[in-house]
């Protein structure tokens, strides 16, 4: 059986790109840029928890890194570094071979480098903590939604829940819109270089993880402010639309968690650089609503401009 130093040796052990020490030592030695800071996030996955026994390993490699960079990316940051504090139950190679293929071929994309770790056995649980750099001073935060700032997010929402539904036999797809969903639930493509690119045009931005609803009342809280949000322009996916079924439609959009798509606000003469932005990077960028001064409550509007019920955000001590 392999022992945890070959394991390491094999999987784990790859020269650095721009780390000064990688894998191999007591600790990992890393430099930011000047002018730079450095942001440092930790995610956690849990086998039964965040992921299904049996989950694809490739997949589940991505999905590790995803989630963490998506975090660098709501702060406006780009990531360098990573570790990763992985709980194995047994050292299978050919899964490790494809969670690592998966990680890898993410943090190529990004020029990320797994600078160090620690390995264990246990139940499967996947551990990264990712370093960025943003320039000081620019870091996208949750406090920064003024008065009259527009709300903005990428991409769809709640196509990630959808395929947790049909996944469950609550709803049935096509055979496209469901491989379509599935992507969104397991292989998520973290923000990054929108992220980047929203330093000096967002006020403020956090990453859609728990759900559109729960994320945005995070970001009223820090702010201090409120949010009228039109339900409708909140933007989709087709196949979701389709289903008729508004109860589930609602569910999906609002408290759907895992999309990992930005949700941010800026202020309204940033539309235009937003459109040229959005066009610029082949994502759409919808906006939804508009921050309102006063309590930290979002209000959100149906299509007649009447008040519509809450659904409450992803609360892992709840659920
Ligand atoms: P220590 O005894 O100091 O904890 P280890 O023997 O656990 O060191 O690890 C040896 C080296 O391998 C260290 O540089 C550590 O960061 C790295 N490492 C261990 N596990 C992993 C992992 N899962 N991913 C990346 N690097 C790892
Ligand atoms: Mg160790």
């Amino acid at each position: 059986m392999l022992s945890e130093f070959e394991l390491i040796r094999r999987y784990f052990e790859r020269p650095a790109r721009s780390a000064l020490l990688g894998v191999g030592d007591d600790a990992a030695l890393v430099k930011p840029a000047p002018g730079m800071v450095l942001a440092v996030s930790t995610d956690m996955l849990l086998e039964g928890r965040h992921f299904s026994v049996g989950a694809e390993p490739r997949a589940l490699g991505h999905k590790a890194l995803a989630v963490n960079l998506s975090d660098m990316a709501a702060m406006g940051a780009t990531p360098r570094w990573a570790t990763l504090a992985l709980a194995l139950p047994q050292p299978d190679e050919p899964w490790l071979a494809a969670f690592t293929a998966g990680l890898y071929a993410l943090a190529e994309r990004y020029e990320v480098d797994l600078v160090g770790g620690d390995t264990t056995r246990g139940t499967l649980t996947i551990a990264i903590t990712i370093l960025g750099e943003v320039p000081a001073g620019h870091a996208l935060l949750r406090s920064g939604a003024r008065a009259e700032d527009d709300i903005w997010v990428s991409g769809e929402l709640g196509g990630a829940a959808l395929a947790l539904a049909h996944r469950q036999g609550r709803v049935k797809l096509g055979q496209n819109d469901a491989a379509q969903a599935a992507r969104r639930l397991d292989e998520p493509e973290p923000r990054v270089v929108l992220g980047e690119r929203l330093r000096g045009i967002a006020s403020s931005a956090i990453d859609i993880s728990d759900g559109f609803a729960g994320d945005l009342r995070h970001v009223l809280e820090r702010s201090s402010v409120g949010a009228q949000v039109q339900y409708a322009s909140l933007p989709r996916p087709a196949a979701l639309a389709a289903l008729a079924e508004p109860q589930l439609e609602a569910e999906c959009v609002l408290s759907g968690g895992d999309d990992y798509e930005l949700l941010f606000t800026a202020a309204p003469d940033k539309r235009a650089a937003l459109a040229v932005l959005g066009a610029e990077l082949g994502i759409a960028l919808t906006r939804v609503g508009t921050i309102r001064a006063g309590e930290a409550l979002l209000e959100l509007l149906d299509a007649a401009g009447h008040v519509m019920p809450q659904t409450a955000g992803f609360d892992h001590f709840r659920a």
